[in-house]
């Protein structure tokens, strides 16, 4: 099926959402730059919302009642069901979001990689099982139920629009629960596409995976229904607003935020393979990754040749929309503007340019920013303390690795970040000390997804974890039920007393 064939599918789909639902408003989602139209999709308002989670309820008894293995089949069809038409998604990706059609591809085979990793080891993970009763109940047996909670509303960005989501649709699926997904207002052609995608896969559980579109409002609106648990990814001050609506309902919620990831390059660094790390790690997706590296504090030592091999790949790098392209556009021209400030704000403090920067010729095309490398920022400066999300890099000399600790801590936030050491045991060390929930050392994964560890934040960057045990477990409320197994042969209430 073509790209036009399919974006009408879309925009069906969710326009069979707006009769259900007898929305009557509308919105458009645009590509990036050119500001082609991708598809027109509902917004859905409160009432509509509540239909939708009204349906899902219903159908996460159902859900529920497949237990382990029929739910993993219905997620391996899932599953498979992307695989297949991975090209078509990644597409209908690069046409929304603005990213080459290889970083689609890279994201929505992580996707796939969370899916089958959720559905195989839910059993074993959220399994009932029996436990040591301890001693003053040995006469009873003791059982330990993970139960899904019904259903979980997911909030999610624009800069991964496939994998950030899945990394808690598939978690909260497996789980047990039907999850109702509010994708961003920039990326609703994605969020429709792959729950159209569940109904074809999964017709028998169709209303166990559903998406309303809109705009925050929307998304409040999961807080006030309300679901039995929200998680949300986007940017702290959005968190915080999820927080409070979320909190008159008493709903818990999941909060992945954003991040100001530090790298440190110590002394006997292999600072060509630290440079790969960082150019990927800042630049890849246009920089547009809550897990990017943005700022990299090098020791003396390596300062120098580090700056050299960092800004020679830096410029080597290539805007476009074609396949040799490695970045795209902006996916949000707002965005440019956050940019824009940060880098002039440096410069007003000191900063040197390395390459790149705001002055009109550095801007390769309309709605792209030149990848930009930033020395001598001082630490105060919003390009060190705030989150740019854009393919901008601080480099920032230090005397040794325990002043980069030092620096790479002292920001509010404390998502990911990256340690380059020749020490195993020096590495180690700080990757423990990093204020930040994954570290990664001499990786040129700076973001390495492995399904079975779980991602997530600290400080501003948020809490709670998805992905691997931990992440099915957030989709579950623990039960413990005892069961006595021989009379006790003593009356409690004279325990211990004088007879
Ligand atoms: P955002 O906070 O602007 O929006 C995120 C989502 O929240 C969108 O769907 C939006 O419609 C919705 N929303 C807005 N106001 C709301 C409200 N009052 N109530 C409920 N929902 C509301 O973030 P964004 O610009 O879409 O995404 C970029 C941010 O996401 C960055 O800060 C990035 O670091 C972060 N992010 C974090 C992770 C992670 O796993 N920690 C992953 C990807 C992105």
């Amino acid at each position: 099926m073509s790209l036009a064939e399919q974006l009408d599918t879309v925009t069906g789909a969710a326009a069979g959402t707006v009769d259900r639902h007898a929305t009557t408003e509308t919105f458009e989602s645009t590509a990036p730059a050119s500001g082609a139209v991708v598809g027109v999709f509902p917004v859905h308002d409160e009432a509509a919302v509540g239909e939708t989670v009204t349906r899902a309820r219903a159908a996460a008894e159902r859900w529920a009642a497949l237990g382990f293995d029929g739910r993993k089949q219905r997620l391996s069809a899932y599953r498979g069901y992307l695989a297949r038409r991975m090209h078509e998604l990644a597409d209908l990706v690069h046409r929304e979001n603005g990213k080459p059609h290889a970083d689609a591809i890279l994201e929505i085979t992580l996707a796939v990689d969370h899916l089958a990793w959720a559905a195989g080891h839910a059993r074993k993970t959220l399994g009932p099982r029996r436990v040591s009763p301890g001693l003053l109940a040995a006469n009873h047996a003791a059982y330990l139920e993970y139960q899904p909670l019904g259903v979980v509303g997911v909030i999610g960005p624009w800069n991964y629009p496939v994998f950030t989501p899945m990394g808690s649709i598939a978690y909260a699926l497996a789980a047990g629960n039907a999850v109702v997904f509010k994708p961003s207002e920039h990326t609703p052609a994605v969020g429709a596409w792959l729950a159209a995608a569940w109904r074809a896969a999964v017709p028998d559980s169709a209303d166990a995976f559903q998406v309303v579109t809109g705009y925050g409002a929307t998304g409040a609106a999961l807080c006030r229904v309300p679901v039995d648990k929200l998680a949300f990814t986007g940017s702290a001050a959005t968190g915080k607003k999820v927080m409070a609506a979320c909190a008159e309902t008493l709903t818990p919620v999941l909060m992945e935020l954003g991040g100001k990831d530090a790298m440190i390059v110590d002394d006997d660094a292999d600072v060509a393979a630290a440079a790969d790390a960082a150019v990927w790690g800042a630049m890849s997706n246009g920089g547009q990754t809550c897990i990017g590296i943005e700022r990299v504090y090098a020791t003396e030592a390596v300062y120098d040749r580090f700056v050299d091999a960092v800004t020679t790949q830096v410029r080597s790098l290539r805007p476009g929309a074609d396949g040799e392209a490695t970045y795209g556009p902006m996916t949000m021209s707002s965005q440019i503007e956050v940019v824009r400030r940060h880098v002039a704000d440096a410069e007003a403090a000191g900063a040197r340019v390395v390459t790149g920067g705001t002055d009109a010729d550095a801007f390769p095309a309309e709605g792209y920013v030149a990848p930009t490398v930033l020395l001598d920022v001082p630490e105060t400066s919003a390009a060190v303390q705030e989150e740019t999300f854009g393919p901008t890099l601080t480099i920032t000399r230090v005397r040794d690795a325990e002043e980069a600790l030092q620096r790479a801590n002292a920001t509010s936030y404390g998502l990911a970040g990256a340690v380059f050491s020749a020490s195993k045991d020096k590495a180690m060390d700080l990757a423990r000390r990093m204020h930040s929930g994954m570290t990664s050392i001499n990786s040129v994964l700076t973001f390495a997804s492995v399904p079975a560890l779980p991602f997530g934040g600290v400080g501003d960057s948020g809490f709670g974890r998805i992905h691997g045990e931990d992440g099915l477990k957030e989709f579950t409320r623990a039960k413990a039920i005892t069961r006595q197994r021989v009379p006790l042969p003593v009356n409690l209430m004279s325990f211990g007393r004088p007879a």
